[in-house]
């Protein structure tokens, strides 16, 4: 890729894309292209075709989508499956249509069976139940995965997927109705801290475990694909994650312990736990040359850093 290749970042203000672009542009890259919802709505057919016959982009990072934690999803699922199937749908569509050379498609660990066994490796797609809190969300992010794999077959374009596990960072959304868990508990326990609170309330019963990668590492894994690999070297997609879990209580010391928080937590069991165990087996990214480099707690500690900014 050269550094004035024409390169679109779809979602750039969002978690992952606001770090891809943070990436891209310490890497010299000139030539940029992205804009804010307000000027372009991935939903509109239209507009999203017009947009790639004016600026033609060479690459696409298809980082944008409507995303949301377990609250948000289990209550919007209309809105989660309709705003996801059309973002993809149209810049996916308009990327073959308008020649683009590669795409990069942005999924989500919950595609994967509730039950699958851990570490949940690529081939498990589709061979089971999904979780019912997200199933709206991962319905909409399989339907991309596939919509890459069929393009690429009946048209060889060279659309690649990636699915990371549960992200965190700057830019992330901090809203306690629809943040997913580590930067509603960095707030939480913040808050508390702040206003001499008893007690933190933490969902569910603090069982389920989960796999967290910062976003910087994310943006690292996926800029290192574009520039280094195509479609048909990755498969079908590849897990990007670190290959370790924690438990949600682990969690919440850890966050208790770097914000000082010095008060109890309480389990709110009438929340829901949602699926036990979500962790990806990282086989194939270490085999194409990638790993992980943010530790969890020095990921958090940044995290709380940029938050209190
Ligand atoms: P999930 O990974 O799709 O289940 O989404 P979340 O990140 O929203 O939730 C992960 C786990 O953290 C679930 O078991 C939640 O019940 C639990 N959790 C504990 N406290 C919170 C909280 O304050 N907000 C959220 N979103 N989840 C929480």
């Amino acid at each position: 890729m050269d550094k004035n290749t024409r390169i679109y970042v779809a979602g750039h203000r969002g978690l992952v894309g606001s770090a891809i672009v943070r990436k891209l542009e310490s890497k010299g890259y000139n030539n940029l292209i992205y804009h804010t919802h307000q000027e372009l709505d991935l939903t509109d057919q239209k507009a999203v075709h017009d947009f790639f016959e004016k600026e033609r982009p060479e690459y696409v990072f298809l980082a944008a989508a409507k995303v949301g934690g377990i609250l948000a999803n289990s209550t919007c699922p209309a809105d989660f499956i309709y705003d996801n199937l059309m973002i993809e749908t149209n810049v996916i569509h308009a990327a073959h249509k308008y020649a683009v050379k590669k795409l990069l498609f942005l999924g989500s660990s919950c595609i994967y069976p509730k039950f699958a066994p851990q570490p949940m490796k690529e081939e498990y797609l589709l061979t089971g139940e999904l979780e019912e809190t997200n199933e709206a969300y991962a319905i909409a992010k399989i339907a991309g995965i596939r919509l890459c794999k069929h393009f690429n077959q009946q048209y060889e374009t060279n659309f690649m997927s990636v699915m990371p596990t549960n992200l965190y960072g700057p830019n992330d959304n901090f809203d306690l109705q629809t943040s997913h868990v580590l930067p509603a508990l960095l707030r939480k326990f913040h808050e508390a801290k702040i206003n001499n609170d008893s007690e933190v309330v933490v969902w569910g019963t603090g069982k389920p475990r989960r796999e967290f990668l910062h976003v910087d590492d994310m943006a690292d894994a996926c800029v290192h694909l574009m520039e280094n690999f195509d479609a048909k070297d990755v498969g079908e997609f590849v897990n990007i994650g670190v290959g370790e879990d924690i438990s949600i209580a682990e969690l919440a010391d850890l966050i208790r312990e770097v914000i000082g928080f010095e008060g109890e937590i309480r389990y709110d069991t009438s929340k829901p736990d949602g699926t036990p165990q979500k962790l990806l087996d990282v086989g194939r990214l270490n085999n194409i040359g990638w790993k992980a480099k943010i530790g969890l707690s020095k990921g958090i500690e940044k995290t709380y850093k940029w938050y209190t900014k």
